[in-house]
């Protein structure tokens, strides 16, 4: 684990918005629907 992952950048894509295929090509990221984004927390104060 080298790389360092902002709060804000969604686990599963790496704040790209897309993941890659095990059988090659790539898929919009279903965590963040393609946004890149942990919406986790995404509440205005
Ligand atoms: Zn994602």
């Amino acid at each position: 684990m080298t790389k360092t992952l902002t709060m804000n950048d969604c686990p599963y894509c790496e704040g790209h918005g897309y993941v890659q295929l095990l059988l090659g090509g790539s898929e919009t990221c279903y965590s963040c629907q393609g946004t890149g984004s942990d919406h986790e927390e995404d509440d205005d104060h």
